[in-house]
């Protein structure tokens, strides 16, 4: 019998600097939360390696490149090799996948030191995902590109996906599950569409009430541990996932010190929760109170609060971090 107690963050992370290499994007996501910085393009090689040089010597370990799209850089090998070298422990790749349907691509990441391959899949199928995308062939690429990292990795290299949850893709998150378990990914997490740049643009056909998507997260979350595979949620609170607590994502999300395009903020997750997030006059009432982030605050700008409703009984303590 698990042990009864109060449900706890992950205090085993390491700082990790989050890097915005710039806003050049092969996919033009109707969701994406950086459209409307496009115009801005991309970082230089070299104030990308100094920022990674200050975060180092603030005590990051693991650096985090994402966009845009980190991996159409040409310089991408030569970032990921001097990360390594610097000594960061674990070099995640944030990407839509794409690059990474080319075999020579694959071995030359990994021969520069990728740790941690981080797609994104939003859909079960071509149908689904190219239409979130806005690019077509996306879906085939992206998938090929899982195919290859864990063919050549085999298993050194973990794949942690991401799928961003919409008005659009929802229903089918179960069929996702089943595609991300027979692609054998390490981790998959569903995260909640996040009301900025596109996806605030067009906010009625692509975000979804949380309540209408919950019963197709939940099944996903099922068929992944029924497979043995990890599944995280971001962005939907602990009383709209009763029973599956431990996949709460904010609850292991590390500190963060996040270089975007211009400016940083070192404690990004003081931000996150003060700022970005939104608690609401139940949620004193709630036993998940102390630990939980609540959601992005356009959410309940636009739908209100009555979906958040305190949770009032004790709940499994969370013990492994993903
Ligand atoms: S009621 Fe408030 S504190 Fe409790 S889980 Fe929901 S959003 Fe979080």
């Amino acid at each position: 019998m698990p042990v009864k107690k109060n449900l706890q963050h992950c205090g085993c992370r390491k700082k990790r600097a989050v890097i915005v290499v710039g806003f050049k994007c092969i996919n033009d996501c109707h969701f994406c939360v950086a459209a409307d910085k496009r115009t801005l393009g991309d970082k230089s090689t070299e104030d990308i390696m100094r920022e990674m040089g200050d975060s180092w010597k603030d005590g990051a370990r693991e650096v985090l490149f994402t966009g845009g799209e980190c991996s159409v850089r040409e310089d991408i090998f030569e970032l990921v090799a001097h990360a390594r070298k610097m000594g960061f422990e674990q070099v995640y790749l944030q990407t839509n996948g794409r690059m990474f349907s080319s075999m020579a691509f694959c071995e030359k990441i990994l021969l520069a030191g990728m740790t941690i391959f981080n797609p994104a899949l939003h859909g079960p199928t071509a149908e689904i995902h190219d239409r979130l995308t806005r690019a077509p062939g996306s879906f085939r690429q992206t998938v090929l590109g899982i195919h290859n990292i864990r063919k050549i990795a085999r298993g050194r290299v973990p794949i942690l996906t991401n799928s961003v949850v919409t008005k659009i893709n929802y229903p089918h998150l179960p069929a996702l599950a089943e595609l991300l378990a027979s692609l054998r990914v390490s981790v998959m997490q569903f995260a909640f569409v996040h009301a900025m740049g596109h996806a605030s643009s067009s906010f009625d056909e692509i975000v979804p009430r949380k309540t209408d998507a919950i019963p197709y997260i939940r099944e996903g979350i099922r068929i992944g541990k029924q497979k043995g595979i990890r599944v995280m949620v971001e962005a939907v609170p602990f009383c709209l996932l009763q029973g599956y607590e431990d996949s709460v994502s904010e609850l292991y999300i590390p500190p963060v010190d996040l270089w975007d395009k211009g400016w940083r903020i070192e404690q990004f997750e003081i931000v996150r929760k003060n700022e970005a997030k939104m608690k609401f006059p139940q949620c004193r009432r709630c036993i998940h109170d102390h630990i939980c982030e609540g959601p992005w605050r356009e959410y309940p700008e636009h739908f209100g609060s009555d979906e958040f409703q305190p949770v009032e009984r004790e709940s499994l303590v969370v013990k492994n971090s993903p």
